[in-house]
């Protein structure tokens, strides 16, 4: 059976998985094409004008699949480094280790009280496996009144933007400590830590060229087949036709990975319903500001987390302990560099107003760089699509949406294709890429999507 000429928009993480699966099963007739000057889509890095590497947003390296594990061990071989988790949250000018629920020792006393009572009055663990429901309702039922309003809310909302209520609860699986009162009431008595929860507790990073060296690497031997610079401009999903600069393309089957919703609306026969659910679809944006320092590395933290309105990121990563190539000359005896992330919505505008300067201001008031600390560099990339937010009419959509779609031979799967958040690292999208290449091939049923 032949799969007929394979269309791949986009050379991220899926579309990249998705070429080298054909190319592994022998199907030599696909095309990538994709906007960008380079592969990796949101895991690019950069490096600026002072030589700091950036990546787009906090990323590492964690795999849930053996696909994705497969692709790294061909292009990176030995070119990791592992590092353990190191995370914590800044509440009340302290340092709660992360997940903040496992560790409210650490807060004062009269918080931590309250964030216990919460608990208890909510019935802690037993309360999240009930129904689905929004988040607000979730988080409220699982951790109470005080957990909520410490940390769950102020952070949820910084990160995405939208308020809880709109939010569903169904992509919070792994990705939420649960943790019952029971085990809260054991470490605050007991003043006991308790880190390591979560599947990135370990973690890798390229030892050069930041994330973006995976995929540069991965792309490499697909050279031929990748149309750098080419945007889709129009599909006439009847006709199996994409329209791009350069003219018209046949296609058998396309491969999508970028928004689905900018799919749809490029798609000039696709019926009205699929239109009005394409436009439910939520996401928000993040800018990335990195603060590059002339101060060595001292700090050992890996990324720490800011639910508070005071500071304009919801996550700082220190990012020349992932990898010191991070930093200029690998010099981390001299540089030191922070990553940051500021997300923003139409519910949350992003306030530009002096932004790197509030970051800098704020990095240094929570002593994470020395007053004296001369700046070395600043660099700001705004990433449009960031986060496909789970909102409650999401599922109905993408009810309405897929099935058209597949109904004409057009497949939208990774971060933003498949748009469920639950799927959006790049193990996900590698494993629903290569799950794609082995269905339009040899039939086999995808996993991770379906
Ligand atoms: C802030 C942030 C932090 C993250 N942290 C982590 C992490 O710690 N660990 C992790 O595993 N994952 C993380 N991720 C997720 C990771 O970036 C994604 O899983 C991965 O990049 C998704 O790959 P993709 O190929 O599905 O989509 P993308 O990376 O979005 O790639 C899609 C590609 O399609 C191209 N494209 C779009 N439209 C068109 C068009 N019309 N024509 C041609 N080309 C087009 C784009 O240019 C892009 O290259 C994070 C993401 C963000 C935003």
């Amino acid at each position: 059976m032949s799969a007929g000429p394979i269309l791949i928009v986009g050379a991220g993480p899926t579309g990249v998985g998705c070429a080298r699966e054909l190319v592994l099963l022998g199907h030599s007739d696909f095309e990538v094409l994709e906007r960008a000057d380079h592969a990796g889509g949101l895991a690019s890095s950069v490096v600026d004008g002072a030589g700091f590497t950036w990546d787009l947003g906090g990323h590492v390296v964690f795999s849930h699949f053996g696909e994705f594990d497969r692709l790294l061990a061909d292009v990176m071989g030995d070119d990791l480094l592992h590092h353990e988790r190191s995370s914590f949250v800044r509440v009340a000018d302290t340092w709660v280790p992360y997940p903040f629920q496992n560790n409210l020792h650490h807060l004062p006393p009269e918080m931590a009280e309250e964030a216990l009572a919460g608990l208890v009055d909510a019935g802690g663990a037993e309360a999240s496996r009930n129904d689905p429901l929004d988040f607000a309702t979730w988080m409220h039922a699982t951790f109470g009144a005080g957990i909520v309003r410490q940390f769950m809310r102020p952070y949820n909302e910084k990160v995405w933007a939208y308020p809880a209520d709109v939010m569903s609860a169904s992509w919070i699986a792994e990705r939420v400590s649960v943790v019952s009162w029971q085990q809260a009431l054991h470490s605050v008595v007991h003043r006991r830590d308790s880190p390591g929860w979560g599947p990135n507790n370990l973690f890798s990073f390229p030892a050069v060229g930041g994330t973006g060296e995976i995929y540069r690497r991965a792309a490499a031997p697909l050279a031929t087949h990748v149309r750098y610079g080419t945007a889709a401009t129009q599909v006439r999903a009847g006709d199996h036709v994409l329209t791009t600069a350069a003219g018209d393309r046949h296609y058998a089957h396309l491969v999508w990975t970028g928004p689905l919703d900018v799919l749809v609306r490029l798609v000039v026969d696709a019926p009205a319903d699929v239109v009005a659910a394409a436009d439910l679809l939520v996401h928000n944006s993040v800018t990335m500001v990195g603060v590059g320092y002339e101060e060595p590395v001292t700090d050992d933290r890996s990324w720490l987390y800011f639910p508070e309105p005071d500071v304009p990121f919801y996550r700082a990563t220190n990012f020349a302990k992932y990898s010191p190539a991070n930093v200029p000359d690998s010099r981390t005896d001299r540089y030191s560099s922070w990553m940051t992330e500021v997300a923003s919505s139409p519910w949350r505008p992003l306030d530009h107003e002096g932004l790197a300067e509030r970051v800098d201001q704020s990095l240094r008031r929570a002593g994470l760089v020395s007053e004296d600390a001369r700046v070395a560099s600043v660099h700001v990339e705004h990433i449009d699509y960031a986060y496909p937010v789970p909102t409650l009419h999401r599922d109905a959509a993408l009810a309405v949406i897929q099935p058209w779609l597949m109904a004409h031979d057009i497949h939208a799967r990774g971060r933003f294709g498949a748009w469920r958040y639950e799927l959006g690292n790049m193990d996900h999208a590698v494993k629903m890429g290569v799950d794609v290449a082995r269905r339009l091939v040899d039939g086999t049923p995808e996993a991770a999507w379906a």
